[in-house]
């Protein structure tokens, strides 16, 4: 039963050619619109086959755009069922029937007029519908567009828009969880508190400034520096913090190396569960790094099965060994597969040591055994991965970053503090105290010179 046949109690009040939509029309809306941005459209449900398409449109406009499609405007947030109509030629011609959502700005997602058709999910219906928007004046958005605008006017930060895209692309339960605290502002609070404790600090660095000779309490400074020491403390720790949520967010990648033929195909087939790499006895028989996606401790991991490390003659054999050290190096972890005929590889940095083919040759001491044939110890590996997986993502509840740019910014942020405690003039230091500030407020996308005058009158009363 599809959408429409449930929704009963929706009215269907939409009557073609009563208001067509003439050319004059479409001049008056073109000209209504002059000076905003155009009306954008896309499909919010994606193109993958499904019952219902969701077309969702957004822009000043809007609304005519909408009343023009299906007679007046539903009312505000409640959905309508509406036969939605193209109106240009001379006869209207229906486009389907479909659930008409009318969301008014400010109180939507982008802040501004927005609506949402609920279509039949066939490609001819989608089509139609996009040639008609296009015909009335609107516009396909580009990629994160309705998030931009959602941004640009206020309904969001930069903080929370990057959480919205890692909510999209989140494939485990643990990275929902941190991209929907990112969305609800998490971080957004935490860089606020900083900024605002950098605010006052550079509210008493202007003061010391601009009234060198004014009668200022001697502890001004003392406490502008403890201040500044406890800010940069704070925030270098949450770097560190902060590595297991970029880790999380991004997945981790893990390496199994070791020489040819001691199974790390069959480990990593039997890791994937399916035959992503050829198996062969015959050595040198994967070139090229493999590459598969599992989840491992609730964490997505690519594995990455490189070519046999040997010295070898073989020029893209010796290619693919290259490439296998790249990617040891890059690598979260790497895991060193060995058999019991061999001495086990010496062990560097972050790194398990896993010993294969245990039902010919036992394990050593220290080495994961596992048989990838009779699946021994296979269990006991798959923990260990996971549990290694955890440890590498984990930090507090609360990340203080997800990405690169956040830890790039925090980092900025923390080497002009650090600049400023040690500079003694007081005009050097104000400057690397904004530049930090300027460097934290890109983190959420509010660089803010409006408050920073506020609390420099408002605390000191510059200003009467
Ligand atoms: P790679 O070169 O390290 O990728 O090794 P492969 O995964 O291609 O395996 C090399 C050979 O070892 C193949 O013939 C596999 O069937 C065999 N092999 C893999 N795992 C085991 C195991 O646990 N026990 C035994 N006896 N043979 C295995």
């Amino acid at each position: 039963m599809s959408h429409l046949d449930q929704d009963k109690e929706v009215k269907d009040n939409a009557v073609p050619g009563a208001d067509k939509m003439t050319m004059a029309m479409t001049e008056m809306f073109m000209r209504e619109s002059d000076g905003h941005p155009p009306v954008i459209f896309a499909l919010a449900s994606g193109l993958s086959r499904a019952a219902i398409a969701v077309m969702r449109l957004s822009g000043v406009g809007s609304g005519r755009i909408v009343e023009s499609l299906c007679g007046r405007l539903p009312a505000p947030r409640r959905a309508s069922l509406r036969g939605l109509w193209r109106r240009d030629g001379a006869e209207p011609v229906l486009l389907d029937r479909a659930l008409v959502l009318w969301f008014p700005g400010p109180d939507s997602y982008t802040g501004e007029d927005s609506a949402e058709l609920h279509l039949h999910a066939g490609p001819a219906v989608i089509n139609a519908v996009a040639d008609t928007l296009v015909a009335l004046g609107a516009r396909p958005a580009e990629p994160g567009e309705f998030s931009r605008r959602a941004f640009t006017h206020g309904r969001m930060d930069l903080m929370q828009a990057e959480g919205i895209a890692d909510l999209i692309d989140a494939e485990t339960e643990a990275q929902r969880r941190q991209a929907l605290a990112q969305v609800d502002g998490a971080q957004s609070r935490l860089y606020q508190q900083w900024a605002d404790r950098l605010r006052v600090l550079l509210a008493h660095q202007e003061a010391l400034i601009d009234f060198p000779d004014e009668e200022l309490p001697p502890e001004v400074e003392q406490r502008l520096v403890d201040g500044l020491q406890e800010l940069h403390a704070t925030m270098q720790a949450s770097l560190l913090e902060g590595a297991g949520a970029e880790r999380l967010r991004r997945g981790l990648v893990f390496a199994i190396v070791g020489a040819p033929n001691v199974g790390k195909s069959s480990l990593l087939n039997a890791l994937a569960g399916r035959d992503a790499a050829i198996v062969s006895p015959r050595a040198g028989t994967t070139r090229d790094a493999i590459e598969t996606r599992i989840v491992l401790g609730d964490v997505p991991v690519t594995l990455v099965d490189t070519a046999g490390l040997r010295d070898t003659d073989d020029e893209i054999e010796a290619e693919g060994v290259r490439r296998s050290l790249f990617h040891v190096k890059q690598a979260d972890c790497v895991v060193h597969v060995f058999t019991g005929s061999q001495a086990p590889p010496r062990l560097e940095g972050d790194g398990l040591l896993v010993c294969n083919k245990i039902d010919l040759h036992d394990a050593p001491e220290g080495a994961i055994g596992i048989s990838v044939l009779t699946h021994a110890g296979m269990d006991v590996l798959r923990d260990v991965l996971a549990a290694h997986a955890r440890a590498l993502t984990a930090g507090q509840a609360q990340a203080p970053f997800t990405r690169a740019r956040h830890r790039a910014a925090i980092e900025e942020t923390v080497h002009h503090i650090g600049r400023a405690l040690g500079m003694d003039w007081p005009e050097m230091r104000g400057e690397e105290m904004r530049l930090a500030m300027r460097a934290l407020g890109r983190l959420t996308g509010a660089v803010d010179v409006e408050a920073l005058l506020d609390t420099v009158f408002g605390q000191f009363c510059i200003g009467k």
